[in-house]
């Protein structure tokens, strides 16, 4: 028998919540990314719960022992119970019916492999109790130990039920794979215009994650390969994605997130539009593209020192490697104020012929590296509209 041994175990909030579900007998388990990610001694960002108990009934027995319980997801049979302050999402077992692409009417079930079955891949359909005992319905296991991701059940069969899964292959092939098997891939292959029929959200959803692996670079090209890439990012060129993997290692990233940089070298056509960009999200898009036009220094005056940085790195991928001291030169930019401000200029300009003075010498304090004065900046401002 394997046993997980994972610091949540002890989490009195989590003892307390299955101790609660499985009070009347009632299975209660962790499942999923937690039980994984614990055997492979990856962190666990949160645990979910699943329980042999139907909806109405875990929220009864949640609520039996004093625990607060949110009806979060309960038409797709989760409640959210509060321990401690924390909220941990429970999900009945469940059966799949009968599916429409994307809609699948769902049962309840109290077998656990019903809920196994239904879920995508093998490593994701494992359970562990509240003393770690691991329960795997599906032969997770052995695909576990050898990063084999593989479907539960038919590929193509899971894939027709939700085209999404297409995305989750690929992305859970970048953060827990070795190997990628072959029918798996025929699959995605075969089945990737229903993707067409999924939400930017969901998509964005999974790209983001993807694109934010340790090395995604492996995963995104057998996504190019199938074909699967240029149906949800249009335009995308990942063949210097293993250049910017090796520069990140190379160089350092700090605190610079590396979605971002990773999409912003991939440079799809509408990336916000593709993937349902938040409004900042597309901002830091087009400041990354925009940096990679200008020198350095400029780059982080105009575009802010993180955007010029993820260019310099996107620009070592390419080949462009920057000089010594780039991190410096970084910081010069960045720190660099234009000493006028339209107060300066005024009343000798007003209006449209303001604005256009001060960016004629803002363009100029750039040029010169940040050298110029005050004085030659205001010059050149008033000089340069007496001459337009
Ligand atoms: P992480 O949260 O670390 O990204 P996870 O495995 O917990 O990984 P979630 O998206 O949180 O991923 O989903 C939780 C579990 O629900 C999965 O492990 C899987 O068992 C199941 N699941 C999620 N999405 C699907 C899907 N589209 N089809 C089938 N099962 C799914
Ligand atoms: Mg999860």
């Amino acid at each position: 028998m394997t046993r997980l041994t994972a610091p949540f175990l002890d989490d009195p909030a989590l003892k307390q919540v299955l101790a609660a579900l499985s009070a009347e007998g009632a299975q209660a388990l962790i499942v999923g990314g937690a039980v994984r990610n614990a055997l492979l001694g990856e962190p666990v960002a949160d645990v979910d719960i699943s329980t042999s108990a139907p909806p109405a009934e875990a929220i009864r027995l949640a609520e039996a022992a004093g625990l607060r319980t949110v009806p979060t997801g309960i038409e797709h049979g989760t409640v959210t119970v509060i321990a401690d302050g924390r909220g941990f999402e429970v999900t009945s077992f469940r059966r799949d019916v009968e599916t429409f692409g994307r809609r699948a009417v769902v049962a309840y079930s109290n077998r656990i492999e019903d809920d196994a079955h239904r879920r995508d891949f093998t490593m994701n359909a494992l359970y562990a109790t509240g003393s770690g005992e691991v329960l795997d319905p599906v032969g997770g296991l052995p695909d576990l130990a050898a990063r084999r991701l593989r479907f539960v059940g038919d590929p193509r069969a899971r894939i027709a039920e939700d085209y999404l899964r297409i995305l989750r292959f690929f992305r859970l092939l970048a953060w827990y794979g070795r190997e990628a098997e072959l029918h798996a891939l025929a699959a995605c292959r075969e089945l990737r215009e229903g993707l067409t029929g999924i939400s930017r959200e969901r998509i964005g959803h999974e790209i983001r994650k993807l694109l934010d692996a340790p090395d995604p670079s492996r995963a995104v090209a057998l996504m190019a390969e199938a074909g699967v890439l240029p149906l949800v990012l249009p335009g995308a060129d990942a063949g210097d994605l293993p250049e910017l993997v090796e520069i990140e290692q190379e160089f350092g990233t700090g605190a610079l997130p590396r979605w971002p940089r990773r999409l912003a070298l991939l440079a799809p056509r509408d990336a916000a539009g593709a993937l349902r960009l938040s409004r900042e999200e597309a901002r830091v898009q087009d400041h990354i593209a925009a940096a990679l036009a200008l020198p350095a220094p400029a780059a982080a005056y105009r575009l802010g020192r993180a955007a010029a940085a993820q260019s310099v790195l996107i620009r070592a991928a390419r080949g462009d490697r920057p000089a010594f001291g780039w991190c410096h030169e970084l910081a010069r930019g960045a720190e660099a104020k234009f000493p006028l401000t339209a107060r300066d200029l005024m009343p000798e300009l007003s209006g449209p012929a303001l604005g256009e003075a001060l960016r004629r010498a803002e363009d100029a304090f750039v040029a010169s590296d940040f050298t110029l004065p005050r004085e030659a900046l205001l010059r050149i401002a008033l000089q340069q509209e007496a001459r337009a």
